[in-house]
């Protein structure tokens, strides 16, 4: 039976990006390469508007479900290489479209090579024939259940019929990079997922607070970060250390205050952070109205102290959407795991649910957070996921 030689890379939204393309080629055929640095004898070639990986006897089967968590692909198609002859155009058509299931088909021609001697219309017109007589399938050009495409070119002609979604989005790392707040529950890593499919890397930070939360978060946190290091094979966590910020908001607020400002800190440590680490946006997992520091009132009184944009891809999720994603992903086992973090210690009974921002700012000033602020953020312990 005839193998598979390349898998053809499609770059679906890519392709309308004019000027930025080939940055855009060239990110995606690294990433790829380097997704696949572990299938030995793999390797990869950029030709015209496509990257295809050539199997060299490999079996496609695991090298597909790899490529299909990398982002910036559309399709992945399973590609024959012939000579320019039409005896083994028909050959190798009738033997790809036999281990297709369906029960029509329509054939495809493109004929980039105009020396061959038969035209698009007519090679169509000896394939199809072939395929009727040798096999129980019928033609039907609107909605095939499989489509035969076949490609001349000036190397050889390209048939393929089996094609592979991929996972859409832009190629990570030419979207920039988004620090990203990582607390260890469901939604945090999923929005981090969400962010890297379009193309956005991220680092990770983290707040921390001794002997409050347990240093098996922080273990939680690197399992979670191995998961989406299949999306991004390296990715750096900040740890603040937060324990004093927080005691000194319970020692100086009233209880309904305190996850307000509490999260008014976070937002303050991780703007200052993204500066440094040249991170033009921040992003978390927060989605609206799913508890009381996400109401439209909390987010205006909390997003107050930073002018940096706060991505929030999971904000009109709901929870069973979200938890979906998180179990594509493999992250929702590991973000049940039963650890406190800092929220869910210092929770109190009554949150606000539409805190007001003088008040807020009034509690906040008992305390010289600005010092606090900095000594955290001089006190980051940094690990590196890959
Ligand atoms: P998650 O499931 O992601 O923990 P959540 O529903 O528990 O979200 P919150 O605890 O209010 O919601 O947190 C909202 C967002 O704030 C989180 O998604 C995360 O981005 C950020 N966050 C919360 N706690 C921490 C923390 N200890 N360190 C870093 N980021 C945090
Ligand atoms: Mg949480």
């Amino acid at each position: 039976m005839r193998t598979y030689d390349f898998i053809m890379v499609r770059f679906g939204e890519l392709s309308t990006k004019g000027k930025n393309k080939s940055d855009f080629i060239r990110v995606l055929f690294a990433n790829i390469k380097n997704a696949l640095k572990d299938f030995q004898g793999v390797t990869l070639e950029s030709r015209y508007d496509h990257i295809y990986v050539h199997l060299n006897g490999y079996d496609y089967h695991s090298v597909v479900e790899r490529m299909q968590d990398i982002s910036g692909i559309q399709g992945l198609s399973l590609v024959c290489r012939v000579p320019n002859d039409i005896e083994e155009i028909k050959s190798a058509s009738l033997e790809l479209i036999k281990q297709e299931e369906g029960k029509t088909f329509k054939v495809k021609v493109k004929r980039g090579n105009k020396r061959f001697e038969l035209n698009s219309e007519e090679i169509t017109r000896i394939v199809a024939p072939v395929i009727l007589k040798n096999t129980d399938l019928s033609v039907d050009v609107h909605t095939p259940d499989i489509l035969l495409n076949i490609e001349v070119r000036d190397e050889g002609t390209y048939i393929f019929a089996k094609t592979f979604p991929g996972a859409g989005g832009y190629p990570l790392g030419v979207g920039g990079k988004s620090m990203h707040m990582l607390s260890g529950g469901i939604d945090s890593p999923v929005a981090a997922y969400l962010l890297m499919k379009r193309g956005v890397k991220i680092e990770c930070i983290h707040f921390a607070s001794p002997p409050y939360t347990q240093e098996a978060v922080i273990y939680k946190l690197i399992d979670l970060l191995k998961k989406l290091n299949r999306y991004q094979p390296q990715i750096r966590l900040h740890i603040v250390p937060f324990t004093k910020i927080q005691e000194a908001i319970y020692d100086n607020a009233p209880e309904s205050y305190c996850i307000t400002i509490m999260r008014r800190m976070m937002y303050r440590l991780a703007s200052k952070l993204a500066k440094r680490r040249n991170c033009p946006v921040i992003s978390t997992g927060e989605s609206v109205g799913q508890v009381a520091s996400q109401t439209l009132q909390s987010m205006h009184v909390i997003n107050e102290v930073t002018n940096i944009p706060v991505i929030r891809p999971c904000a009109t999720m709901d929870k069973l959407e979200i938890i979906k994603i998180s179990e594509k992903i493999d992250t929702y086992e590991i973000s049940i795991r039963p650890y406190e973090d800092c929220c869910t210690i210092f929770t109190p009974k009554a949150p606000k649910t539409s805190p007001d921002l003088e008040e807020a700012i009034k509690f906040e000033n008992r305390f010289d957070y600005e010092t606090l602020i900095n000594d955290a953020l001089n006190n980051i312990e940094v690990k590196i996921i890959e």
